[in-house]
């Protein structure tokens, strides 16, 4: 028997999976934590999953907000989710646009998903098993990531966007709680 002692992890999209999408969302108090997404992280948490957030955040190349704007509220994320016991490993995100007016900012990059760039320095830097990880996220671009990076993917679908039928993710499903639900019972 081969011994594989890496991590597991569920790689996060913030925006409509975590938190109501409000469209690049700038200041803490815009953060409103979606029905169950507390239970459902206690859950994967005691499942021995490790909890990172993979978003892009290309206002900041557009000039909508700052680069500290997006740490303040990413500071407040972790807060709320630290007063309920839930303890998140990192937070990986991309402040480029290649059409963006804010320099160093307006470049093409290998971290915007669905470039795999952040799952990478991700999986280096917390010795995580791909092949057992998951990615939950809203958007095809999520989901066409994690086809890129060989994870197995939930879709939370909703109203806002329009999915192209050619990207499939392995599950669809309402919010995060359903994604746990599935991952919890395949994990077992
Ligand atoms: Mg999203
Ligand atoms: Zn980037």
């Amino acid at each position: 028997m081969q011994i594989n002692n890496k991590n597991k992890c569920i790689f996060l999209d913030r925006d409509g999976v975590l938190n109501k999408d409000i469209g690049y969302l700038k200041s803490p108090d815009q953060l409103i934590i979606l029905p169950g997404v507390i239970e459902a992280l206690k859950k994967l948490k005691e499942a021995g999953f490790l909890l990172i957030i993979v978003t892009n955040q290309s206002g900041i190349a557009k000039g909508f907000f700052y680069e500290d704007d997006l740490k303040k509220v990413h500071n407040a994320l972790l807060t709320i989710f630290k007063k309920n016991n839930i303890y998140i490993d990192d937070i990986f995100y991309c402040p480029h646009h290649k059409d963006g007016t804010v320099e160093p900012y307006n470049i093409s990059c290998d971290c915007r998903k669905p470039n795999t760039k952040m799952i990478k320095d991700g999986a280096i830097k917390y010795n995580i098993d791909l092949s057992k990880s998951y990615l939950v996220g809203d958007k095809d671009t999520d989901i066409q990531l994690a086809i890129n990076a060989g994870l197995k993917s939930f879709c939370v679908e909703n109203d806002m966007y329009e999915y192209n039928e050619t990207i499939v993710p392995d599950y669809k499903v309402n919010n995060l709680s359903e994604a746990a639900e599935i991952i919890i019972n395949l994990d077992k």
